[in-house]
């Protein structure tokens, strides 16, 4: 027997629809790549969006083409996704910081007709223009003044959609209908595909609303530094118009003084972004002597979050902490470090244990272990398997076919990284399959060593690597990037290791570098140094 309820298809379109009814004067805050603030509303955002409709239909767009932008968080980008998305053609958000022929290569592959991009990222478009293949129309978010002189014939965003009817049908299509598309970066083999549907993204968004999650509301000022490029601004792009947050966006500026004047002056009750971003806000609080007095929450993932940034928010600035983990398979909230009821009344040292840990699904999201074979591992919160997840806002699968068949029997889709769970749910990632040291057939987790490192004041980032050993197989070497000014000694580093990490896990050697190279996202890049120390001969 069916239950008698409406058909009521979960379409995106519904999300900046029910903002432009509900709460449409509610703002959204851009710091432009000129520098200067705008400020408009999610009333002029739902006619923006409507108008980029109508420019994309007459630019012969359909359903299922793919729109791609590379920008970064502003008003404009915004009405690109829900313009797009509103017709059924795919949002495909690329990541600016990658190679540029990395590029070019993911819109060949995702056979984008349309790049809407800001002037910022002119020279990498021009550079590549001879190698996209499918690219028909380019729009470059500016107005007449502030266009820059190019040789791809690019409009203007503001001219491109100005005067345009807001007339055109939203979310005509089934609720599986492909909305948006975000490759991963690919740190091995080729980038992969992503393809979210309107469903996975508006369960996403039901998913980030609760309260144990990022759980936004009305009143909220939400500050995404996450880039919408990002697996999605983590959401934020889709849940701050669902629940009518202010929304306020950086644009290209992320250093310290600019991410603090918005949170000062816009009032910014939630923020988001990962741990390089606050290390540059910390750094420029402490400089300055500032506080954070309208800052409630702030979410940090994408990589661990070191203690050193967990307790100054919450023991400076009474901010508090949530970490989060996911990825951009996972639309990409798995987890979420809000303290559990029975963490309430711990003492200060044991709750800021508990918030080093990645957290707990919220309703949406299943999680277990397995080993090597697929079977199920306790939730004990010591045994650590391989982590596996499944839900609605899961990829099943990558675009054209990429990587073949990535679920298990069960539904579950590997995640790649290594992880123990508690009996309440908290998944502690340990390692990332690829990253994990194997010692004489055991696991040393990287992970924990460079959180421990970096706890050192004299140490600004670390990272720690499995090099060759004949008789262990690998042994951990630990690469230190020094702060600046510092020239901490290979004794002060194990020295700050030591009783925190089992004996058999001490890194066999320290090496200083200038700069520990990041990845497009902001974390370390490992592939590199392994590459750069594969000859590496340990004493
Ligand atoms: P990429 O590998 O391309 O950077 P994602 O941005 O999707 O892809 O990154 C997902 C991965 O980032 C996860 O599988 C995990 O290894 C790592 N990660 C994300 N959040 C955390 C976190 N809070 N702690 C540790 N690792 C994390």
């Amino acid at each position: 027997m069916l239950g008698i309820m409406q058909d009521w298809p979960l379409t995106v379109n519904k999300i900046l629809e029910h903002a432009n009814r509900i709460n449409p004067t509610r703002e959204i805050i851009t710091r432009r790549v000129e520098g200067n603030i705008v400020r408009t509303t999610y009333a002029d955002l739902f006619k923006q969006s409507k108008q980029v409709s109508n420019a994309l239909v007459d630019g012969g767009i359909k359903l299922g083409d793919r729109v791609a932008t590379l920008g970064w968080n502003s008003e404009r980008h915004m009405a690109s996704w829900y313009g797009a998305m509103g017709i059924g053609a795919v949002l495909h958000t690329i990541n600016p910081r990658l190679h540029p022929e990395q590029i070019a290569w993911i819109a060949n592959h995702a056979e984008d007709k349309v790049l809407i991009f800001d002037k910022t990222f002119l020279p990498i478009v021009e550079a590549i223009k001879d190698h996209l293949q499918t690219v028909e129309t380019f729009v470059i978010y500016a107005d007449a003044d502030t266009m820059p002189e190019n040789n791809l014939g690019a409009v203007p965003f503001d001219i491109w959609i100005d005067g345009r009817s807001t007339n055109v049908r939203w979310g005509d299509f089934p609720e599986d209908t492909a909305c948006g598309l975000c490759y991963t970066s690919g740190t091995t083999g080729d980038p992969k595909g992503v393809l979210y549907s309107h469903r996975s993204n508006v369960l996403h968004t039901m998913i980030t609303m609760q309260r144990d999650a990022i759980g936004m509301g009305a009143n909220d000022s939400v500050l995404p530094v996450v880039p919408m490029f990002h697996a999605n601004a983590w959401g934020l792009a889709l849940s701050c118009p669902a629940v009518g947050s202010n929304m306020v966006m950086p644009g290209a500026q992320m250093d310290g003084a600019s991410i603090y004047e918005l949170l000062d002056t816009e009032k910014v009750t939630i923020t988001a972004a990962v741990p390089t971003v606050w290390l540059m806000l910390l750094n420029h609080l402490q400089e300055n002597d500032l506080k954070l007095p309208h800052l409630e929450k702030v979410i940090i993932g994408g990589s661990a979050v070191p203690e050193r940034i967990l307790r100054a928010f919450e023991e400076d600035y009474e901010v508090d902490v949530v970490h989060a983990w996911g990825m951009t398979e996972t639309s990409p909230l798995g987890t979420l470090g809000t303290l559990p009821p029975h963490m309430m009344d711990a003492d200060i040292d044991t709750r800021m244990e508990q918030k080093l840990k990645q957290g707990r699904p919220p309703f949406g999201v299943e999680l277990k272990i397995v080993n090597d074979e697929g079977e199920d591992l306790p939730n004990d919160g010591e045994t650590s398997g391989r982590l596996v997840v499944r839900g609605a806002a899961i990829a099943a699968g990558y675009f054209k076919g990429v990587g073949g068949n990535v679920l298990d029997d069960n539904g579950f889709f590997d995640t790649g990284d290594v992880a123990n769970i508690d009996e309440y749910g908290t998944m502690t990632i340990t390692d990332r399959a690829k990253d994990v040291i194997k010692s004489g057939g055991e696991w040393i987790s990287s992970i924990d060593i460079e959180n421990i490192a970096v706890g050192h004041p004299k140490v600004a980032n670390a990272a720690a690597i499995g090099i060759y050993h004949p008789k262990w197989d690998e042994r951990p070497l630990l690469v230190v990037q020094p702060a600046p000014g510092e020239t901490p000694s290979k004794e002060d580093v194990l020295a700050q290791l030591e009783g925190k990490i089992a004996k058999w896990w001490t890194p066999d050697d320290v090496v200083f570098v200038d700069e520990i190279p990041l990845g497009a996202t902001g974390k370390i890049n490992k592939l590199a140094l392994r590459n750069q120390f594969k000859d590496y001969k340990l004493p």
